[in-house]
């Protein structure tokens, strides 16, 4: 990232924070010996890489099996919101939400597991990613819900409504960020269902050769 060439330009979200950047090479030469994997396996390098990177933000970091599920997300807002949540409509929003919860960690448990076995993340890791940037939004916004009319303006003290309102546009780059649904839907429907691929006028073209709308 030192190298001469690389300029780094952060991103500024919704949130008001940068946590992010473009990062552009500009004639930057890696030198061999920081070459990861088999010369021409980058590929493979790169699929590997992401699809931990999925299975860290689908899963957060289950080790194994519980043995119950503990507490999550969903039973803090139990805990919060209790004299709103004499509403049957709204505890019934709330109970939905804790089982997709408990679902998604015992699915994380379960890729846990499988890269503790030395093997290679599974279908968990995308399907994680998914459901979990799903459910965040959703958690998002029925806490903002929750909060009624604080959550448009609070006081500079209230650093509860703030980090609901921050949170849930944070949870707007869920369904972006580390592949977005859209590709997870294309990498479970292709790799995991066996559906049939898209039409690839490329895929065998050098990257080099690919027909940009520049040219
Ligand atoms: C908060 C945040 C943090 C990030 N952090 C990092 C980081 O640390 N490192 C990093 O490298 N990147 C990071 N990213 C970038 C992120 O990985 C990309 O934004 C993301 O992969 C989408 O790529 P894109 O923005 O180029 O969108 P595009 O690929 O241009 O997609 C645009 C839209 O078209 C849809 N689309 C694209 N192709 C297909 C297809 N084949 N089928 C169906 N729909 C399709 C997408 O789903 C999307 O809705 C971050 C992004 C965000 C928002």
């Amino acid at each position: 990232m030192k190298a001469p060439g690389v300029t780094v330009r952060p991103l500024k979200q919704i949130t008001g924070d940068a946590e992010f950047n473009e990062v552009f090479f500009e004639d930057v030469r890696i030198p061999d010996s920081m070459r990861v994997g088999q010369e021409g396996a980058g590929w493979q390098v790169a699929t590997t890489t992401l699809m931990n990177e999925r299975v860290a933000l689908g899963s957060g970091t289950t080790g194994g099996m519980p043995k119950s599920l503990g507490r999550g997300p969903v039973d803090g807002i139990i805990d919060r919101y209790k004299p709103v949540l004499r509403d049957p409509a709204l505890r019934d929003q709330v109970m939905k939400l804790w089982v997709e919860n408990a679902v998604i960690r015992l699915t994380g448990a379960r890729a846990g597991m499988r890269r503790k076995s030395g093997a290679q993340p599974g279908p968990e890791g995308s399907i994680g990613k998914l459901a979990g940037a799903e459910f965040n939004q959703k958690l998002g916004v029925l806490e903002l819900a929750l909060q009624g009319a604080h959550a448009t303006g609070w006081d500079p003290d209230d650093k509860l409504t703030e980090g609901v309102v921050r949170g849930m546009l944070r949870t707007r780059a869920n369904t972006i960020e580390g592949g977005t649904s859209e590709i997870m839907r294309n990498i479970l429907g292709e790799r995991v269902l066996g559906l049939p691929k898209d039409i690839d006028v490329s895929r065998d073209v050098a990257w080099k050769d690919v027909p940009r709308s520049s040219k």
